[in-house]
């Protein structure tokens, strides 16, 4: 989605001889932020004019009315209530639109002051954009929401990517070929992109792929110099090299991300983690349309439900599962690391009484990291205080918890588990702050600091004072009115408002002598309302100050607490993120635990092999669907193998429509998916080498929207498999071809598998209606045949859903089609149609004699190295013994054997 670009103002914004001062002071601030549309505080509104009203007005279906002249037109405005503002700003993020917020800076009485024309100093404080939200109100707890930036240099890519709600910074440098799977493993809300790259056509697709709103931003941001000293600026550091070696894309990016943090955040630093770097080879790589087919983290509607995160998540708290989600969006390469986070949760699938207890202790945990980053960036509140209150309560509850484990030379958790814990033991200035906390702030905070009531008494005894002045006085008001009755004999109330602080009230009537009396009555009139008289005394009058001066100081004094909590916070920032993500990282570990105990999934055994071997696989979302309806899964094996050894490495899996092909295919790739991100896998038995590249192609519908046919998808597709996937990838085709003729889509789909069997080499599941396909058993040596088998059963077709060796007899289209209530007339004119194709083809011109299957040899135009070429750049011969050297000798004649 490419952002609505601004709105260039129509009118002219420059101010004359007859604007306003506040329109004045309105138009230097929209002069800042010509693309965003400006909220405009004015006391209890923010108002929004020119075309910013009209905009808003039809985007938000607010009234528009005007205000004033500009020039000699009407000034259209329209206005929020500060109150709502939250879901205002929601509804114009959500369409894409940027929003600078221009605050009032001091309070209007202290601008009267200055004189009566005096105009209130206001200033934008922050521009909320998609990438850089942290209220709660606007944030999905359970999903991260990152702003990401793209750089290209010297030929390389590079992402940058911010959450500025837990302040967390990855960058990851990558060929340019790779952008789509990089961006998408962020999902990002937004990304921002040199203008000069906005419109390329290449990037386009990667783009787009990424789900965020397209930002263009100033190409010159990006040139390494200045994107350097800005990022360092953002660190506060002198040189980044403390950081890593970064490629000069990844600074470029990085410095795209700084400056646009400079000015939505109107020069507030947020307190950002140094950058994680990741290179191309860390993570498995999935390209976005892959993602989409395997509904990884959410569903082809894009929602979450039905989505494997969904079927897995067990996490109770926010951040563990954000924590999960990044998992299984961006699952590793690494068997060493991988098999550390599969340490984790088979240690804690084992501690069973100890994973229910810290599931319990974690339930009340509160969202410490977004609670963290309101507060370093100035916008928390009281509430965020308790919140980070209640994260190191957890943590130090946690560290408890495990004592016993850790002490235990058996037991002793696994690396991983203790590299958390060690983050949840609170040092001595963490241990402060919460002591600081646990006696200072009340229960139950408010939500903002102005409202005041949050710091516990006794905490400081000059607020305490003041509070007990304030509350004395109150009660001295309450004798007054007792007093004031006894001596007029008028029947007073004491009241209060904000214009005439305390007062004395009575009916018109009452009050009546007291009107008449002379100017040495006691009560003196301040007001007359339709049906009631006012009047103060000048008790009442010292009374009414003295409480409002001691309500004064007592909130200051509250606000100086709350901003030194504040400040402490931002400075402890980076230690309190590290306890966030102990916790979130220990919640994603057990929740992983209690889904694999749930559904009986195993440790897979990951290593750098070039296998896939599963036995008594299960589709975990399909399983839970098929379960709910009360039917059985039929768990399915697959063997695959990248070198050849012990089995084939590409499967041919044929079968009627509905006989569970897609289901089947998915499922492994999604075992993979799991097992590299650490998880358990709903299986018997799992033996995988790591995957560097996942490909699934699963019938795409027509992108008619970007202008491309079905057909025309799948072989954009097809093709990025086809150069990209390597003897370490995984590949998925499912139905190749299909969007053409016969003949056509056969020839597509017979040298796409020779292909991916020749060339690249890769573990592949190839699904197809193409029956002829099948013959490539025969042909390659490391091909097979699987099929799903079905059973005819009293006229009736009865779905197995299990993977058998060898191909499918037949597709029993006319069967399903008969299933799915197509009518009796068209299904039997189908049959005799098909007897009769059936019996022509066996008689007449067989697919044996069509040039594709006479040529079947695969076209000697190679795309990489040729096998013999590979095997032989794998050898070397220093390292053999003879016995070795010898079957590397045979084993190099069997490959050059091959057609
Ligand atoms: P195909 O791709 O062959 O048309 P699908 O994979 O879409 O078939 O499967 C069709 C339906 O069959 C699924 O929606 C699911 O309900 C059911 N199914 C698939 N595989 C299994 C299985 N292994 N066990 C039980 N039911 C299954």
């Amino acid at each position: 989605m490419n952002a609505p670009l601004s709105h260039p103002p129509k009118v002219d914004l420059t101010p004359d001889a007859g604007t306003t001062p506040v329109m004045a002071q309105f138009l230097t601030a929209k002069a800042g932020h010509p693309d965003s549309i400006l909220f405009f505080r004015m006391g209890d509104f923010y108002e929004l004019f020119f075309d910013d009203a009209v905009t808003a007005a039809a985007a938000l279906g607010i009234t528009l009315t005007k205000r004033g002249k500009h020039k000699g037109e009407d000034i259209p405005m329209a206005g929020v209530p500060v109150h709502a503002m939250d879901g205002y700003l929601a509804r114009l993020i959500r369409q894409g639109f940027k929003v600078a917020v221009c605050e009032q800076l001091e309070d209007p009485s202290e601008a009267k002051k200055r004189g009566s024309k005096a105009v209130v100093h206001r200033d934008v404080v922050r521009v909320v954009t998609p990438g850089t939200l942290t209220e709660d109100s606007l944030l999905d707890a359970r999903g991260a929401n990152r702003l990401a930036a793209v750089a290209i240099r010297k030929g390389r890519a590079a992402v940058a990517v911010v959450e500025l709600s837990a302040g967390a910074v990855d960058s990851v440098a990558c060929d340019i070929a790779d952008l789509g799977s990089v961006l998408a493993a962020f999902r990002p809300s937004e990304v921002l992109v040199p203008d000069r790259l906005f419109s390329d056509s290449d990037l386009k697709a990667a783009l787009d792929g990424s789900g965020g709103v397209v930002q263009a931003i100033p190409q010159a941001l990006g040139e390494p110099a200045g994107a350097r000293d800005r990022v360092q600026r953002l660190y506060g550091v002198s040189a980044l090299d403390g950081f890593g070696a970064f490629e000069e894309a990844e600074v470029s990016a990085l410095g795209l991300i700084a400056a646009y943090l400079e000015t939505t955040q109107a020069g507030k630093i947020p307190a950002l983690a140094p950058p994680r770097r990741s290179g191309d080879v860390g993570h498995l790589a999935i390209d976005p349309s892959t993602r989409l087919s395997l509904e990884i983290d959410r569903n082809q509607r894009g929602e979450r439900d039905g989505s494997l995160l969904h079927a897995i998540d067990r996490t109770v708290t926010s951040g563990g599962a954000r924590s999960l989600a990044e998992r299984v969006a961006r699952p590793l390469c690494d068997p060493a690391a991988i098999n550390q986070g599969l340490d984790a949760v088979e240690w804690l699938l084992e501690q069973r009484p100890l994973r229910r207890d810290l599931r319990d202790a974690l339930r009340s945990s509160a969202d410490v990291a977004r609670a963290t980053s309101r507060l370093a960036l100035g916008r928390g509140g009281p509430r965020d205080l308790s919140a980070i209150r209640s994260g190191l309560l957890t943590a130090e509850l946690l560290s408890g918890m495990f004592a016993a484990a850790v002490a235990d030379p058996i037991a002793a958790p696994p690396a991983r588990i203790m590299a958390a814990l060690a983050s949840l033991a609170l040092d001595a200035e963490l241990s402060q702050l919460l002591g600081d906390l646990r006696d200072g702030l009340v229960d139950e905070p408010s939500h903002l600091a102005r409202d005041g009531g949050y710091v516990n008494p006794g905490h400081r005894p000059e607020l305490d004072a003041a509070r007990a002045l304030r509350d004395d006085s109150r009660r001295v008001i309450a004798d007054l009115e007792a007093r004031a009755v006894a001596e007029s004999g008028v029947a007073f109330k004491v009241r209060h408002n904000a214009v005439l602080g305390y007062f004395l009230e009575a009916s018109a009537k009452a009050a009546e002598p007291l009107m008449r009396a002379g100017p040495d009555s006691p009560f003196i009139h301040r007001q007359t309302l339709a049906n009631q008289v006012r009047f103060t005394t000048v008790e009442l009058s010292e009374l009414d100050a003295k409480i409002s001066q001691a309500g004064h100081r007592a909130l200051a004094i509250e606000t100086e607490t709350f901003e030194n909590w504040r400040r402490e916070v931002a400075r402890l920032a980076p230690k309190l993120q590290a306890v966030a993500e102990a916790i979130a990282e220990l919640d994603a570990h057990a929740g992983l635990a209690e889904w694999a105990e749930e559904v009986g999934a195993v440790r897979p055994v990951v290593d750098d092999s070039l296998c896939f071997f599963v036995e008594g696989g299960r589709h975990p979302v399909v399983e839970a669907a098929v379960k709910a309806q009360g039917n059985p899964y039929t768990p399915n094996d697959c063997c695959l193998s990248g070198d050849g050894q012990g089995g084939s490495r590409l499967s041919i899996v044929t079968g009627p429509n509905m006989a569970g092909k897609s289901t089947f295919l998915r499922q492994n790739a999604l075992l993979v998916i799991l097992a590299q991100a650490g998880a358990f896998v709903p299986a018997r038995t799992m033996r995988l080498g790591v995957v560097d590249r996942l490909f699934s192609r699963v019938g795409a519908g027509d992108d008619l929207a970007r202008g491309r046919s079905t057909f025309m998808m799948e072989m954009v597709e097809t093709a990025a498999i086809l150069t990209q996937a390597t003897p370490r990838s995984f590949v998925v085709l499912d139905e190749i071809g299909r969007g053409t003729a016969t003949y056509d889509g056969l020839a597509i789909a017979w040298a796409t598998a020779e292909a991916l069997h020749e060339t690249n080499r890769s573990r592949t599941l190839f699904a197809t209606h193409y029956h002829e396909l099948a013959r490539l058993e025969e042909r390659l040596d490391f091909v097979s045949n699987l099929s799903m088998a079905a059973k005819e059963w009293n006229g009736d077709l009865v779905f197995l859903h299990e993977a058998v060796k060898g191909a499918a007899d037949r597709s029993y289209g006319v069967q399903v089609a008969r299933l799915a209530g197509v009518p009796a007339k068209v299904v039997s004119r189908a049959k005799s149609v098909l007897d009769k194709l059936e019996k022509e083809k066996t008689s007449g011109s067989s697919l044996e004699e069509l040039p594709l299957f006479a040529a079947a040899a695969p076209d000697p135009e190679p795309v990489g190295p040729s096998p013999v070429d590979a095997a032989l750049d794998e050898i070397n011969p220093d390292d053999l013994s003879p016995r070795e050297a010898l079957e590397a000798l045979y084993r190099l004649k069997g490959l050059s054997k091959k057609p």
